[in-house]
């Protein structure tokens, strides 16, 4: 018998899973047996593996507190941006908790990513407009939306500190 991946090796050796022979170059040691590289690779934890459905919840959860987070900074008095500042961090922490715990206790790269996305989105889209109907009573365009953002850099650095946090609490 000659291993599956190298045609040159004589092995007596077969992968416990799915029988393909292996040799003592491929093989992958785990706790029931040899492995194949392909069956050897070790599975992703249940707690990282999420479906779309608690995905979808934890997004529109971070983008619902992004989006709360941002219209209250942004309708604060300019001047007590430092507070902003510091604010950041718990925000981002509740944030992350609020998407894990939304997607069923969940963590993971790409749970944080999703939450730090969507939480990015209500920051930048979704507390503008928000400001702005409560305050005018009327939406602005998406365009006049990034503006009213892009003029002040400390809430900028305020939600990507909490965007950033975020991620981390669940990454
Ligand atoms: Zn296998
Ligand atoms: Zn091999």
């Amino acid at each position: 018998m000659r291993c599956a991946r190298h045609p040159g090796a004589e092995t007596l050796l077969t992968c416990v899973t799915c029988g393909t022979p292996i040799c003592p170059d491929c093989m992958v040691e785990t706790p029931v047996g040899m492995k194949c590289p392909d069956c050897g690779r070790a599975p992703l934890p249940a707690v990282y593996r999420v479906g779309p459905a608690p995905l979808a919840v934890a997004m529109a959860a971070s983008l619902a507190l992004g989006t709360a987070a941002g219209a209250v900074a942004l309708t604060v008095r300019p001047g007590i941006g430092l507070l902003l500042i510091l604010l950041a961090l718990p925000a981002g922490a509740l944030v992350g908790a609020a998407a894990g715990r939304a997607a069923g206790g969940k963590r993971g790269p790409a749970l944080a990513l999703a939450a730090a996305a969507s939480c990015a989105v209500g920051f930048l889209f979704g507390a503008p407009q928000a400001a702005t109907l409560a305050i005018a009573g009327a939406p602005l365009v998406w365009t006049e939306a990034l503006v009213v953002v892009l003029r002040r850099p400390i809430y900028l650095l305020f939600a990507a500190l909490t965007v950033v946090t975020a991620y981390w609490r669940i990454h």
